[in-house]
């Protein structure tokens, strides 16, 4: 059986053969060349409008990186025609193996792309032996395709998050869809402003916007302003796992201020490595971890009393009916309140100048648990943090759409991965 066998099995063209397969010597990866020949009496397709034209000479051969085989690089070597078309003039014939001007074949590129959602895109070049602005033109290419091509219909329930990138200097904002059918990123801004989600409903348009029945979010202000504005239909829901996120950061804050402060008094080893301990849930801790909760309890910590705090706010998430659950947060806020810790009476204020929009949550018969966002995050930072080059904006978006978008591909690609 020869090569072309293959080829024609996995990729046929209708309008081109594959001719003569030859192993190019002295190359320091070994190498196939495949060469291609326009069918006989096919006229070539015009690059500028697709319509088939009179030939009118041939440009120099090029070579198209095809996907490698048995340790082996392979390139598609043909000679593109020109047309002479009527409407455009001379052009460069259309080519169905690849797309514009680019070297690498469509096949490669998906194929990459496919890998580079399984593994680093650092990784895939090591792995396929090609460079990383290969893997990144794949990557980008797919991503640029899936959502030209993915369907937008029936949208109901969003979640707006947002990400610290570049070592927190910035942010990005993160819009899924959290629909119980279909979750997926929808949507990745630059910052975390009024004017970025302001950008996310411009592209996601005024009818879906209005059709829109619930969006979670955090209690971030610029994000409220416009959520109000330009989904006036949904219930703006403050989600549990942002909530939960501002008191644990005010936990760790009261902790730190008092660790440092009881070192200076000499009493060092009460706070030393207790930082999970304090953010943990109870029923997750260790036996030792346990003992050591214990044993700090006996003390009157400003730590020890924040986390009992936040230990009691997880009740919170237990009532049914939104009108008990607001006793209990105006009481929750009454006594954080009188706790005299600054932080945490932080979080109450904050807690009770959005009560009406926390109680939402329970309006909405909790169907949206906090996992969701969560997870989301959790991934999102993951995809950003792999440091494989995404020192730009562009580099980080195009990875977050590729691995938490699920974004639609062409049916070929299938044959290749
Ligand atoms: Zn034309």
């Amino acid at each position: 059986m020869q090569i072309k066998t293959i080829l024609n099995r996995v990729q046929k063209f209708k309008s081109f053969v594959y001719g003569t397969v030859r192993l190019v010597e002295g190359t320091p990866v070994p190498t196939l060349e495949v060469e291609i020949q326009p069918r006989s009496n096919s006229r070539p397709v015009c690059s500028g409008c697709g319509h088939k034209g009179p030939g009118y000479d041939r440009s120099p051969e090029r070579l198209f990186e095809f996907i490698p085989m048995w340790g082996h690089k392979v390139f598609f070597r043909y000679a593109p025609r020109r047309v002479d078309c009527p409407g455009c003039g001379v052009r460069v014939e259309r080519m169905p193996w690849v797309s514009g001007k680019h070297r690498l074949t469509e096949a490669y590129a998906w194929f990459l792309a496919s890998w580079a959602k399984r593994l680093s895109w650092k990784e895939v070049a090591e792995a396929f032996r090609t460079t990383w602005d290969h893997v990144f033109y794949s990557v980008e290419r797919a991503v640029i395709w899936g959502r030209e091509h993915q369907d937008l219909s029936g949208v109901e329930a969003i979640g707006v998050d947002e990400i610290a990138w570049q070592r927190g200097h910035r942010y990005l904002t993160l819009v899924y869809q959290i629909d119980s059918h279909c979750k997926r990123l929808l949507w990745v801004g630059e910052k975390r402003t009024v004017k970025t989600l302001l950008r996310f409903f411009r592209w996601f348009g005024k009818d879906r916007s209005q059709a829109l029945k619930f969006v979670c979010s955090d209690m971030w202000k610029p994000y409220l302003k416009v959520i109000a504005r330009k989904a006036g239909n949904a219930i703006n829901i403050l989600d549990r796992f942002h909530i939960m996120a501002h008191l644990s950061k005010a936990i760790d804050e009261v902790r730190a201020g008092e660790a440092k402060e009881l070192k200076q008094k000499g009493y060092e080893a009460v706070l030393t490595k207790t930082r999970w301990l304090l953010l943990k849930r109870p029923e997750n801790l260790t036996e030792t971890q346990d003992t050591k909760l214990s044993a700090m309890l006996q003390y009157n910590l400003r730590s020890i009393r924040s986390y009992l705090l936040k230990e009691e706010f997880q009740l919170f998430w237990s009532y049914a009916s939104p009108y008990w659950a607001g006793q209990f947060l105006d009481k929750w806020c009454t006594k954080t309140m009188r706790s005299k810790i600054e932080p945490m009476k932080k979080v109450a204020r904050m807690l009770r100048r959005h009560r009406p929009l926390l109680l939402n949550w329970f309006r909405a018969k909790k169907q949206f648990s906090s996992g969701i966002v969560e997870g989301f995050n959790t991934k999102a930072k993951l995809t950003t943090r792999k440091a494989y080059g995404f020192r730009t904006y562009r580099a980080a978006e195009i990875a977050l759409y590729h691995a938490l978008g699920a974004l639609p591909v062409p049916k070929t690609t299938h044959v290749f991965f």
